[in-house]
């Protein structure tokens, strides 16, 4: 679900900030410290407010801190980033500050993510794959697997058993649900007097099924002050910028269709190649996979491999940007230019270009595309051939933006 396609269902994030912190040692509440220059809150909410697809944020701030936790955020956030904030006074448990924030919560937003306050560094691809979770499952939480050896201890601390972990996941957050979900199952707590851990455990108790989705394991939560110290460590172990360049060429010949930025142009010649030869995706391609260290569109998609014979290089730009994200960078503008004599390219420009910000899940202002001749000189001049050049910044998820 690209966060630019405007007729998804409108989506919220509930932000419960009560938790006083008294395991990281400080008296203000753990949200307010500063984590590389910025306060853990004020990340946490950038995290969201970010995204286009996230209409409002909804922090729910414990009552005694209620007025210092909007003054904090409007000091540190930009007017376009407050102008989607909401408050509510949060509850003396998670559980209330969630209900909270529920009910603060504008009644057109049908699709809801709660978050905690103290985990900094949830990613951009973290949260789209819960939004996308919820519109496909109803109800979801980010979790990875749990990787340490996990053992059964007695009360006298003596090791009953080996505990399988093939079926277990560490919960982290976002979780979320379609609003009608979770209001039922914060109904149904209501009746039972249930008080859970977290929203999925209330979805589950009112038997709503609840999908895991894929969370990261920089997402953490700072509750330690050792927490705070990894967190920064993360925070400036990456660039927060990486540029990228991309060349392709390939020689035009009858028999094969022209298809240039994912669009197929009419024309009496195509262009040659193992894949459908785009040159306009390969030359992206390979600006993305440059600007991630890592080679080139050879070394990923080998024009030797059956596999990618006559393939949408599409589906390899949507590849590419997947393993971009999975490095937690994402695009922040790319230019392209395509050299070629004939035919004329201007009219096919901006349906490239919602092709490839389709792909690389950017709104399609992040993408300029042109067209230019050589004059009639050299191999695209003579109509041998068509290349294209591309230049990309990655941006870091991370990093004090
Ligand atoms: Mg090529």
């Amino acid at each position: 679900m690209p966060e630019y396609i405007s007729n998804q269902p409108l989506a919220g994030v509930i932000i419960p900030a009560g938790g006083i912190g008294s395991r990281i040692g400080h008296p203000q509440p753990k949200q307010f410290l500063p984590l590389a220059g910025l306060p853990i809150i004020v990340r946490t909410c950038r995290a969201f407010l970010e995204l286009d697809a996230i209409c409002w944020v909804v922090v729910a701030a414990p009552i005694d801190h209620y007025q210092a936790t909007i003054d904090l955020l409007y000091l540190h956030l930009h007017r376009q980033e407050t102008d989607r904030l909401l408050f509510t006074p949060g509850g003396a448990t998670r559980q209330d500050s969630v209900l909270a924030g529920l009910n603060r919560l504008p009644a057109n937003i049908s699709l809801v993510l709660v978050h905690d306050a103290a985990r900094p560094l949830v990613d951009r691809a973290t949260i789209l794959r819960c939004l996308e979770g919820v519109v496909q499952y109803g109800a979801v939480i980010a979790a990875v697997p749990v990787q340490d050896t996990l053992k059964l201890v007695s009360r006298v601390a003596v090791i009953e058993k080996t505990v399988d972990r093939s079926d277990l996941w560490q919960a982290q957050t976002p979780q979320g649900a379609r609003r009608e979900l979770l209001e039922r199952a914060f109904i149904s707590a209501a009746r039972q007097q249930f008080v859970g851990t977290d929203e999925a455990s209330l979805l589950e108790a009112a038997g709503i099924p609840v999908r895991i989705v894929e969370g990261s394991a920089r997402n953490l939560k700072i509750t330690r002050p050792a927490d705070l110290q990894v967190a920064a460590a993360l925070l400036q172990e990456e660039p927060l910028m990486k540029i990228g360049h991309g060349f392709d060429a390939h020689r035009l010949v009858e028999g094969r269709k022209l298809i240039l930025g994912g669009v197929t142009i009419p024309y009496e010649l195509g262009l040659d190649g193992h894949s459908d030869a785009d040159v306009v995706a390969h030359a992206l391609i390979d600006a993305l996979l440059g600007a991630l260290g890592a080679g080139d569109i050879g070394r990923h998609f080998p024009d030797t491999d059956p596999q990618y014979r006559g393939i949408d290089s599409l589906l390899l730009l949507a590849q590419v940007q997947q393993l971009a994200e999975a490095q937690q960078y994402q695009l922040g503008n790319a230019d392209l230019t395509i050299v070629c004599q004939r035919p004329r390219l201007a009219p096919y420009l901006s349906e490239m270009q919602a092709n490839l910000s389709r792909c690389c899940r950017v709104s399609p202002s992040a993408i300029n595309i042109k067209a230019t001749t050589t004059e009639k000189m050299g191999y695209t001049g003579r109509g041998e051939g068509i290349a294209a050049h591309a230049v990309v910044l990655l941006r870091s998820e991370y990093g004090s933006k």
